[in-house]
């Protein structure tokens, strides 16, 4: 997968895209990360990207030219002798739809992902419709700019790529991924002051422990998220402990 962010401040992703799980990820080749500095593509002696609202009002709103010429000087992702795919470009904005795990399962499987990071009051309204494909929120609160969004959605699409993460930490399993929350953890030891790891996950009986896993994922879903269970086909057993 190959993945370009546009922005204004590239030494932002400079940590992230080197350290941990994407910097292992980008070493061996699973994905190619870039920043784009987008500054670069203005098209006045000043450089600059921003100007006044039309219809006046505060704040600056970054203007269409840099940002189109950005995208367009991208590298076409290519296989061997195919037609360049599209890339998706993604315009990140407290106005976009809600990321959500299923939004990255679906990202990961294309070949070319474009970040467009704002900053300032906005937009040109015209990069919304005739540029982008795609556009994500993070949430419903208002940040000063598209970098910390943009990386959080890059995270979470980069460990779902195959061969990211190793098998001592499985997506699988993952809340959300399972439309549940994630079952408890614990570790060594089995007693820590006085308080005792569950006798079920020291028994060995892997059938068992998958079993009490599955009802520890529904009951915290049931307690923490009950709108994940909404519309869900429940089996026999799992109305059981609903009902306990
Ligand atoms: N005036 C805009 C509005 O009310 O929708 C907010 C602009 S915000 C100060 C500047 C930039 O930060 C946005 O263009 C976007 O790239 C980014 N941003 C802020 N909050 C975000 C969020 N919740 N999700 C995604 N991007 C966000």
């Amino acid at each position: 997968m190959r993945i370009d962010v546009l922005t204004l401040f590239p030494e932002m992703f400079d940590g992230v895209f080197s350290s941990s799980i994407l910097g292992k990820a980008r070493d061996k080749g699973i994905v190619s990360l870039n920043t784009v500095n987008f500054r670069e593509y203005s098209n006045n002696k000043h450089n600059t990207v921003d100007d006044y609202p039309y219809g006046g009002g505060g704040g600056m709103v970054l203007k269409p030219e840099p940002i189109f010429a950005a995208v367009e000087a991208l590298p076409k992702h290519q296989e061997a002798e195919e037609v360049p795919t599209q890339p998706r470009v993604i315009l990140m904005c407290p106005q976009g739809k809600p990321f959500s795990q299923k939004i990255a399962e679906e990202l990961s499987s294309e070949e070319h992902l474009v970040f467009i990071c704002g900053h300032y009051e906005g937009y040109d309204e015209r990069i919304r419709q005739y540029l982008v494909t795609d556009e994500l929120s993070i949430g419903d609160y208002v940040l000063t700019g598209g970098e910390l969004p943009a990386m959080v959605v890059i995270d979470s699409v980069v460990r779902l790529l195959p061969g990211v993460l190793g098998n001592e930490m499985s997506a699988v399993t993952d809340s959300f991924s399972t439309g549940l929350l994630e079952y408890p953890h614990y570790t060594r030891p089995a007693k820590f002051r006085e308080w005792e790891v569950p006798e079920m996950l020291l028994s060995g009986h892997h059938e068992n422990v998958k079993r009490w896993r599955r009802k520890e994922s529904i009951l915290r879903t049931l307690e923490r998220r009950p709108d994940l269970l909404e519309g869900r086909e429940l089996t026999k057993e799992e109305k059981v402990w609903i009902m306990e």
